[in-house]
């Protein structure tokens, strides 16, 4: 596969964005090659710039569950351009998608729209601290919350600690709020709990920790942490940015059995459209701006095109698709695992309905970030370079996870199972 076009422009690029790109992800450092440059997609396909026509299971990273430029979303968007790509006023769309993210999660009276996942979070942190008048937040390693300073924090020594920054140019004081818990480790929590419950605002889960592997969680593992929210009057946040509307039976909430007090949302809600939200019950969300003291503002919230490519996303989000997504998924699963087997090869797909992850080893799936093996991304490289050269795009990360959306076909799937079967075979694994 010639990518020559694309080698050159990368070439160019990191003469102008910073290496050469605007999100660090998609750098393809990991897999040890340069970025790919699009030139088009549509539905489960990209075109790059060499002509080089990809099976794309990234999906823009998650929001596209129906795939590129479905005609109904971008027939949606471009009948409202015509009336204006921005307002900042109120309009009908604004109402139109507050009325269906309700429907999908039922804690929310309000919805308040922004422009990404990342401002989603840390708006619904501010509003978190700002109701409960305390400032300490809870949050766990291997969870990805966007770039949120008080956010981007790893652990310090010692399992239940206070965070250390994860970036340079994050204030030691912002992290000095933020407690760090591993996953999946409920002592450490009431630890936690025992030492700060008073002074704690939030904890901050991705209830299906999604950004860095698929890491399922015990369901009486969230609801415990539901009970020690409620026994310290402390927030539970939800950020659901990456699994809103990935589930047939409502929200990951719905699917766990754990109603949380704020839920974040993006990716999804703005079927590729920038557009992130937050809600919660009447009582949190009066302390919102301009009902409440908490501030909280933006220029393109509510973006009339946005808001009308979510609307058209959410609409065709039916039964039907949901049970077609659940059945590729299905199909994958099986035949992923059969053709891993096969080949001895020591990674195991993790699923959950349209989405899938590529667990290195051979031993249960991880559910904690420290489970996950070091050396994860080597093999992956390899397996991620055969894929692509025979058409078929994975995340350009080990930790990554993958996409299926509505215009995935069978064929696809079964292609991308041969691929993956002829790339372990010329891997020479055994
Ligand atoms: C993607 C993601 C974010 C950040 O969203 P952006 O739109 O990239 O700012 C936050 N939380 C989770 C769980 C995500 O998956």
């Amino acid at each position: 596969m010639d990518r020559t076009k694309s080698d050159t422009m990368h070439s160019i690029a990191v003469e102008h964005l910073v290496g050469g790109v605007n999100s660090p992800v998609r750098a393809f450092k990991s897999v040890h090659g340069n970025p790919i440059y699009f030139e088009k997609a549509s539905g489960a396909h990209v075109t790059d710039i060499d002509g080089n026509v990809l099976v794309d299971f990234v999906q823009s990273w998650g929001p596209l569950i129906h795939g590129h430029s479905h005609p109904k979303i971008i027939e949606a968007v471009h009948e409202k351009m015509l009336n204006g790509t921005s307002f900042g006023a109120p309009h009908l769309g604004e109402i139109e998608l507050a009325k269906k993210v309700k429907k999908r999660f039922g804690h929310m009276d309000k919805v308040r729209f922004v422009s990404s996942g990342t401002e989603a979070v840390m708006s619904a942190v501010r509003l978190a601290r700002g109701y409960t008048g305390r400032d300490l937040l809870v949050k766990f390693e291997g969870c990805y919350h966007g770039h949120v300073d008080s956010l981007m924090v790893s652990s310090g020594s010692g399992l239940a600690t206070f965070g250390i920054a994860s970036s340079p140019g994050i204030p030691n004081d912002t992290v000095a709020t933020t407690l760090i818990c591993p996953l999946d480790d409920i002592e450490a929590v009431e630890f936690l709990f025992r030492e700060h419950g008073q002074e704690i605002a939030a904890v901050v889960i991705e209830p299906l920790p999604a950004n860095n592997g698929l890491l399922i969680q015990r369901n009486e593992y969230l609801s415990r942490l539901r009970q020690l929210c409620d026994e310290s009057d402390s927030l539970l946040i939800f950020d659901e940015v990456i699994s809103g509307f990935r589930f047939k039976n409502g929200s990951y909430s719905d699917i766990c059995g754990v109603t949380p007090d704020i839920t974040a949302l993006g990716k999804v809600i703005g079927g590729g459209l920038p557009v992130g939200a937050y809600g919660a019950r009447d009582e949190i969300m009066q302390h919102l701006s301009p009902l409440g003291p908490v501030y909280q503002a933006g220029t393109l919230s509510g973006n009339p095109l946005a808001m009308a490519a979510g609307a058209k996303t959410l609409d065709l989000l039916d039964e039907d698709a949901y049970d077609y997504l659940e059945q590729l998924g299905a199909i994958m699963e099986e035949r992923v695992q059969s053709v891993l087997e096969k080949h001895n090869f020591p990674m195991r797909l993790v699923r959950m309905e349209s989405l899938f992850w590529f667990s290195p080893g051979n031993a249960e799936p991880a559910i904690r970030a420290d489970q996950i093996p070091k050396d994860a991304g080597t093999l992956y490289a390899d397996v991620h370079r055969e894929l692509l050269s025979r058409g078929y795009m994975l995340a350009p990360s080990a930790y990554e996870i993958g996409f299926l959306s509505t215009s995935h076909n069978e064929s696809h799937i079964l292609g991308f199972v041969e691929a993956l079967d002829d790339s372990l075979t010329h891997l020479d694994w055994s």
